[in-house]
């Protein structure tokens, strides 16, 4: 094992420990004092010591977020808006390789993700948003009352509250922040206790950038506390929550009281589905990188895997010659290709589920183990696990597992596989690996998911709407959607 030498900032970042809450373009403590310490997943090093925000700080970054609206933010100039968002794009994009470090030291992502794809694309977010306040138009209503011309407006919401999770901080914070800002509100980000350093960083960064203070606020601390308060505050107009259905759940309910405007991104049981007459060169390790990629941590993961029942020896054939070759290891080994799990409760939770699918009698192909000798020990590490002989009602075909687990089904019909793979309670994304046009098109307009992917898998950009049909939330992240879902429209009628 060789480990990549951190870049100085990322030493003078991480010196910089205990770190504070950013509220009013200032870091402070947690008014109680109160700290908590991230570790990292990889090998159990503790990696710096960061504010737990209580109620009374929620209430201060309230205030700063609501004050900046009032004194500009919301008003100022499109252009100026631009101006300022693209300035903290190019700090992204100049301080990327640190970024990428910060997350892959916080959740265990390998740095070759992190390198060439999380901080790519959070700065490549920003960028595209940074266009968008001189483009966000409204438009004349032709209406049929005589005398009256009507036209409408798209305004800010105002306060936005964004909740993310610990899997893609840069990305998930970029995806909704940078739209936030675009349309005029202003934030207040409450990243995950497991993966918040790179969040701080990049409020530096956006300090740095000219952004105005209160405009982008970063609150750590715990969910159950500061995101239930934010959840609940009369002050806040918006929330977007990306997590667990049952925390989405809750956020529902606590913020009845002012109709807070909502966007929840929630859970996932992604179906793949391989045909028989797919490109299997692309489809196998297509199928193995949508199941295992970032160890499975992954709201989009493709978590259950239908095969066409002729060609099913070949594909799992394929699949565990993958899975004896994947590297697994730290996460800033440049060599890994299958980092850590979270932390503990999650590995727990993972080797509970695969326990599951044992004693519920799916055949055990692949895997199934925690890793523990030598350096493995020190951090949270299961081999790649697979599963055949899986029936559609057993607890790994139907819940969330969030981890290097795969459970593999044959299939002997469109109609069946259709009936099958929408058999969920979620509608998140989906699979499809086919070489006939017309199927591709049939297939992709019947499965129930916010994103399918065809002969592809993972593929995001800010100009593609993103987000979830039935339990796995509404809104959407990304194109023209989300810049609806951060402003309101208000139409004005002149008597002419
Ligand atoms: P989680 O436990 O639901 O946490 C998500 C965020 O919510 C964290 O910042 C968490 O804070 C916070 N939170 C916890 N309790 C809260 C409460 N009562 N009120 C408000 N906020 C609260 O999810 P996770 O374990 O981090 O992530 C895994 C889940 O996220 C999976 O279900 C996955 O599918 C889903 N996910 C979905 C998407 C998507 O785009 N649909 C993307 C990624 C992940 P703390 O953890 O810091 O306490
Ligand atoms: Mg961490």
């Amino acid at each position: 094992m060789s480990l990549i030498d951190l870049h100085p900032q990322t030493h003078a970042f991480l010196a910089r420990s205990p770190h504070g809450l950013l509220i009013d373009g200032q870091w402070t403590p947690a008014l109680s004092g109160v700290t908590y310490h991230s570790v990292s997943p990889s090998d159990g090093q503790p990696l710096a010591e960061l504010a737990a925000a209580g109620r009374e700080d929620v209430d201060r970054a309230v205030d700063a977020a609501r004050r900046a609206f009032e004194n500009g933010w919301g008003e100022m100039p499109p252009a100026q808006r631009e101006r300022l968002l693209r300035a903290w794009a190019d700090n992204i994009a100049a301080h990327a390789e640190e970024l990428a470090e910060l997350e892959s030291l916080d959740n265990g992502k390998p740095i070759r993700n992190t390198m060439a794809i999380d901080s790519k694309v959070a700065s490549s977010l920003v960028y595209h948003f940074s266009g968008w306040p001189s483009k966000i138009h409204g438009h004349t209503a032709p209406v049929s009352v005589p005398n009256h011309f009507v036209y409408t407006r798209r305004q800010p919401v105002g306060v936005a509250a964004i909740i993310i999770p610990w899997n893609y901080p840069l990305i998930h914070g970029m995806q909704k922040v940078a739209p936030a800002l675009a349309c005029g509100n202003t934030v207040i980000l409450k990243p995950a206790q497991l993966a918040s350093l790179p969040l701080l960083r990049l409020g530096e960064l956006a300090l740095e950038a000219g952004l105005p203070p209160g405009a982008f606020n970063v609150i750590t601390g715990r969910g159950s506390v500061i995101g239930q308060a934010l959840a609940e505050h009369p002050g806040v107009n918006k929330i977007q929550v990306t997590g667990s259905t049952a925390v989405g759940r809750s956020v529902i309910r606590a913020s009845a009281g002012n109709i807070k405007r909502l966007a929840l991104e929630l859970g996932s049981k992604a179906p793949n589905i391989i045909f028989d007459d797919a490109d299997l060169d692309a489809a196998i390790p297509g199928a193995f990188r949508a199941a295992f990629g970032n160890s499975g941590q992954s709201c989009v993961a493709g978590a259950r895997l239908f095969v066409h029942a002729s060609i099913f020896q070949q594909v799992l054939a394929g699949l565990l010659q993958l899975a004896d070759a994947a590297k697994i290891g730290h996460a800033l080994d440049p060599d890994t290709e299958l980092g850590p799990i979270v932390d503990a409760v999650q590995t727990q939770t993972i080797m509970d589920y695969i326990r599951s699918g044992v004693e519920q009698g799916a055949t055990l192909v692949r895997g199934g183990a925690r890793l523990l000798e030598g350096d493995f020990g020190k951090g949270f590490y299961i081999e790649p696990t697979i599963f055949t002989d899986v029936r559609d009602d057993m607890i790994i075909s139907r819940e969330e597992i969030f981890g290097p687990v795969l459970p593999v089904y044959t299939f002997e019909s469109e109609d069946e596989v259709i009936r099958r793979a929408n058999d969920t309670d979620y509608g998140l994304a989906a699979g499809v690996w086919t070489q006939n046009l017309a199927r591709a098109h049939r297939v992709a307009a019947r499965l129930d998911a916010g994103a399918v992917w065809v002969n592809t898998y993972d593929m995001f950009d800010g100009s593609a709407p993103f987000g979830g049909f039935k339990g796995s939330g509404y809104g959407r992240d990304n194109g023209q959607e989300v810049l609806e879902a951060y402003t309101e429209v208000k139409s004005i009628w002149i008597a002419t």
